[in-house]
């Protein structure tokens, strides 16, 4: 969580969802001498619970408007149904690899949260941070709401979990939105966005996990290139036989267990999209499980 001070405060994220991340935080700003009551609204750079989770509580103790990507809107006021869906599409998500969704499956609860005064936000537009300015750049690919928050005239950009020093960003599979059929291929995304913001001056860059860094270029090449790496890694292991992506994921992650192989599987997925789109691999569908073999 950032707190951005300005001519009006801005919390940027949100931290973990439950009441002792909430303390946490709260203390963390009584250090400074604030309290949530004293900014005016936040940004959640993007719908993961680490980021997203503390909404409720601290609009429950401060009342303020929360700023957040448009394609939020459904797992914001969907409520059960929509959990449904998604729990729904995480189970044949998983089937479809070759895996146990009752070993693999991450099981959550359903609890009920309201968050209210939500303001959504797309690309191009500007918010006020801190009571500066922000172009908002929408960069899916670790998630579908990922934004990035630019602030040109200081040089500096809020990345969210765009981009992380110090770890290789996953970029998750995630249900498509409600009604379409087609989930996104987000390693493909995320190369796109990474393309995009490469391109950009994003001068000092505030992450979401890790120390601020500014030469994000070489950082983005470097991210490219370990994308490019594990594809050939894949390529390999299919010139024995065809595989599953549960079968790929235990050679290339063999240390993950029960629901954290879901990462590895999210993982492998993308990586078998774009190979798949760069005509290097297909897949054939067999009792509800994909195979993918060289082309
Ligand atoms: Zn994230």
């Amino acid at each position: 969580m950032y707190a951005v001070l300005g001519e009006t405060a801005t919390l940027i994220d949100t931290g973990n969802p439950g009441e002792k991340s909430f303390y946490q935080l709260k203390s963390l700003l009584k250090e400074h001498k604030l309290t949530f009551s004293d900014f005016d609204h936040m940004v959640v750079t993007h719908m993961h619970t680490d980021h997203s989770g503390g909404v409720s509580l601290i609009q429950e103790e401060a009342g303020l408007p929360v700023y957040v990507h448009e394609l939020a809107e459904p797992v914001i006021t969907g409520g059960e149904t929509e959990f449904n869906r998604m729990n729904d599409f995480f189970n044949d998500f998983i089937k479809q690899c070759g895996a146990d969704p009752s070993v693999h499956q991450h099981a959550r609860k359903y609890k009920d949260e309201t968050w209210r005064d939500v303001h959504y936000i797309s690309e191009g537009e500007e918010v006020y941070i801190g009571g500066k300015p922000y172009r908002v750049l929408h960069v899916p690919g670790h998630s579908q709401t990922d934004i990035l928050l630019i602030n040109d005239l200081q040089g500096f950009t809020f990345v969210g979990d765009h981009i992380i020093p110090e770890l290789a960003v996953n970029a998750f599979i995630e249900p498509p939105p409600p009604g379409e059929k087609e989930r996104p291929a987000p390693l493909i995304q995320y190369r796109e966005s990474l393309r995009r913001s490469r391109d950009l001056q994003l001068g000092k860059c505030y992450s979401g996990h890790g120390k601020p860094f500014t030469g994000h270029i070489e950082l983005i090449d470097k991210r490219l290139a370990q994308h490019d790496a594990r594809c050939l890694q894949i390529l390999r292991l299919l010139k024995q036989r065809e595989k599953n992506v549960y079968e790929i994921c235990q050679e290339v992650y063999p240390h993950l267990k029960r629901s954290i192989v879901f990462l590895g599987l999210s993982q492998i997925q993308g990586h078998l999209d774009l190979m798949e789109a760069q005509n290097e691999v297909m897949k054939e569908q067999r009792d509800a499980i994909f195979y993918y073999r060289l082309l």
